[in-house]
């Protein structure tokens, strides 16, 4: 199988691959083998070709990348009944040992047995074809495209962060960070009901491509402006509800409870390789709530929900399409970060 493999740090090759396990290729009972569509780039795959690493996980044997994916059904183990041949899907990416404490408690995305696509020793999807269990693996409607499909994994992590929030009708948020995880993070705080998203970011590009999402989304470049004095302006000195950290910057991290109102709630996203400081006395005097997440749970029904209503619009996330022929040169401009790009994502041959 022609597969996108991360050799090592900083090398990537388009080719037969065939360390893929037979235990991995073989379709179990609840399976179902899916041939892939669209594979989205995501941050995660960049720092692992970049730097080989992320945190504990190391790439320490060639290893094909990919895990936001959309595609459709080829092949139903003998106790699918949620799933036919030829339904379109996308899938979550991280499968848990279902009889884990942390499964059975809700809390899958936390199972520390969770296998996670292209995170060392696991596989991505950067390739024909994979097999997935038919519980993580969600059908499409017709009207939700497989670029769509494939955004649903990023989508998820600000579905996630908004639901932690408990966002209430008219609360004011603000997103630090306007990367893919800030905008689909601004996107889902709006479709959870706020009433004005301040989306914060040094790079004007990134903050024009927010602002044009919606209306009630305002762009606030942190190199020119002070995000606190806009937000308390535009609050009558109180602050905003909820703030979301989706830079994974320490020095952003650290000013999170600035802009926050009294009994606010503020939740981390962002990535953080060291240990941080945070103002503990800034919370304190706000009784501020901090949530953390990783990654999602429960969440991509209600993704693609969203998509196919219109309640959420990601296309305009979407800014470049790469055949599956040109992934290493894909790779190589999502290295190189460019603030027009938002989402670059792989199209598979059909
Ligand atoms: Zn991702």
């Amino acid at each position: 199988m022609k597969s996108l493999v991360l050799e090592r740090q900083d090398e990537l090759s388009l080719r037969d691959f065939s360390e893929i396990s037979k235990a991995e290729e073989t379709l179990g009972p609840r399976d179902v083998r899916i041939k892939l569509h669209t594979v989205g780039i995501c941050g995660s795959d960049v720092h692992y070709y970049t730097h080989g690493r992320i945190g504990p996980f190391v790439v320490n044997a060639p290893m094909v990348l990919g895990h936001e994916a959309s595609g459709t059904v080829i092949e139903l183990g003998a106790e699918v009944v949620n799933l036919s041949i030829g339904d379109r899907v996308c899938m979550e990416p991280g499968i848990p040992d279902p009889t884990s404490k942390a499964a059975r408690l809700g809390m899958y995305n936390i199972d520390p047995a969770v296998r996670f696509w292209a995170t060392p020793p696991v596989h991505g999807i950067l390739r024909p074809t994979c097999v997935h269990p038919a519980d993580f693996t969600f059908r499409l409607p017709d009207n939700v495209s497989f670029a769509e499909a494939a955004m649903v994994e990023p989508l998820a992590v600000g579905v996630h962060a908004a639901t932690k929030a408990r966002i209430k009708p008219g609360d004011v948020a603000v997103v630090m960070g306007a990367g893919p995880i800030g905008m689909v993070t601004a996107l889902s705080a709006l479709a959870a009901g706020c009433a004005r998203v301040f989306v914060s970011d040094l790079a004007e590009k990134k903050l024009e491509i927010a602002a044009g999402l919606s209306q009630a989304i305002i762009p606030v470049n942190v190199s020119q402006q002070n995000l606190v004095d806009i937000v308390l302006a535009a609050t009558d000195g109180w602050g905003a509800d909820v703030v979301f950290e989706a830079t994974g910057s320490p020095q952003a991290a650290a000013q999170v409870f600035q802009p926050l109102a009294p009994g606010g709630c503020v939740v981390m996203i962002g990535g953080q390789s060291e240990p941080i400081s945070y103002d503990a006395g800034a919370a304190m005097v706000r009784e501020a709530r901090v949530e953390n997440i990783f990654r999602y749970a429960h969440v991509f029904p209600r993704c693609v929900g969203m998509l196919s209503s219109g309640a959420i619009d990601v296309k305009p996330l979407i800014t470049r399409t790469f055949a599956f022929e040109d992934s290493v040169r894909a790779f190589d401009i999502a290295a190189s970060a460019s603030p027009e790009d938002v989402k670059l994502q792989i199209e598979l041959p059909q």
